[in-house]
């Protein structure tokens, strides 16, 4: 039998802990839904997907995601629209961003059935744990990892995928004050900077801490090499909005991660007629619009806060403010778009809602 007509295997919980879930007090990834789904690559296929209780996995000591770091993830969001439906956004775009980091992290991908129908299992199973208040939502975090307990270099033979949900409230950012990093790097040329690889993570937590100390909320990565070109701020994608040319860096170098909501945001500005430029962008540009008063916007995006508007860019000492964000007419108008159509409260021209 085909992995593609396996049903799967579900053991609920023998009593839920919704009941003792603060929704009005939540924390973003402390608290998890009841149920979690797991599949398995053994012996060169998937096994039968499984939906458990979320508990503790076991795992030999030796296995490889502890010491070679074969770990990839995805984060994405189920809604509740008002008349009680449950939505997905883009839901496609994270499983085949899955299987192209799998592929870079050289690992089993994950077969389409397991990771969509998976998931709308999952949310379907959980679905009192998507909550009601307008905003708020639950966090899906699918992640695969190399599971051969075995110590030598090479990628592994097994691997386990998992998906996780977490339910949380509104993301709010305030604006953001960011540093432009020129001593650190996110990713270079040639690495994994397009992969959500969980090393990059890994990689970002020092450079960040710094900032934080020195008073930024997030950093303004730079190009490896000469570190004069923006590519990213902190784990979001960053658009700036110049002269009416709405600008953001390409994807070609292979150091950018191809965030959906940066997708999105496309999507929609160009289909509203703004002019888009995906292209390279200097630091020294940005920081000269400031000083011509050409720098309109710029913001961070990203699922988890959609838009995260900057109000200061820190560069070589010094603290570059912007204009007041409330009243920046394109972040605001793409964030609310957004936010309707999430929720299904707008058209959804483009078909990127799915239904649980
Ligand atoms: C996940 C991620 C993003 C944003 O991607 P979305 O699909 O929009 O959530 C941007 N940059 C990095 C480094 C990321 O890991």
């Amino acid at each position: 039998m085909d992995v593609g007509e396996l049903e799967f295997e579900i053991e609920k919980v023998e009593s839920s802990r919704l009941s003792q879930t603060d929704f009005n007090n939540l924390t973003f990834g402390r608290e998890f839904s009841d149920h979690m789904l797991v599949a398995d690559f053994e012996n060169g296929k998937w096994s039968r997907p499984k939906i458990q209780p979320f508990k503790e996995i076991a795992m030999s000591p030796a296995a490889c995601v502890f010491h070679y770091g074969q770990a990839i993830f995805e984060g994405l969001k189920a809604y509740r629209s008002e008349n009680g439906e449950l939505l997905l956004f883009r839901p496609e775009m994270n499983f085949k961003r899955l299987n192209a980091s799998a592929r870079r992290m050289c690992m089993a991908e994950v077969p389409e059935h397991i990771f969509m129908n998976g998931i709308k299992e999952l949310i379907n199973i959980d679905r009192d744990w998507v909550p009601k208040t307008e905003g708020h939502s639950l966090y899906i975090r699918p992640f695969l990892i190399a599971s051969d307990g075995f110590l030598g270099v090479k990628p592994s033979s097994n691997y386990k995928f998992m998906v996780i949900t977490s339910p949380t409230s509104k993301y709010y950012s305030g604006t953001v004050k960011v540093k432009v990093e020129e001593k650190y790097t996110r990713a270079a040329e040639g690495g994994i900077g397009a992969a959500k690889a969980a090393a990059n993570y890994a990689a970002s937590l020092l450079p960040a801490k710094t900032a934080q100390q020195e008073g930024y909320d997030q950093l303004i990565w730079t190009d490896a090499k000469t570190h004069t070109f923006i590519e990213e701020s902190g784990t979001m994608n960053i658009m700036f909005l110049i002269n009416g040319t709405l600008i953001t860096p390409s994807l070609e170098s292979g150091t950018i991660l191809p965030g959906i909501t940066r997708d999105s945001i496309l999507t929609l500005a160009k289909d509203w007629g703004l002019n888009v430029e995906e292209r390279k962008i200097k630091v020294e540009e940005v920081i000269e619009a400031i000083k011509n008063n050409q720098l309109e916007e710029a913001f961070g995006a990203g699922t988890a806060a959609t838009i995260a508007p900057i109000s200061t860019i820190g560069y070589r000492g010094v603290d570059y403010s912007l204009s007041k964000s409330e009243e920046w007419g394109f972040s605001n108008k793409v964030r609310q778009v957004l936010s309707d159509i999430k929720i299904g409260k707008s058209k959804d021209n483009f078909g990127w809602i799915t239904k649980v």
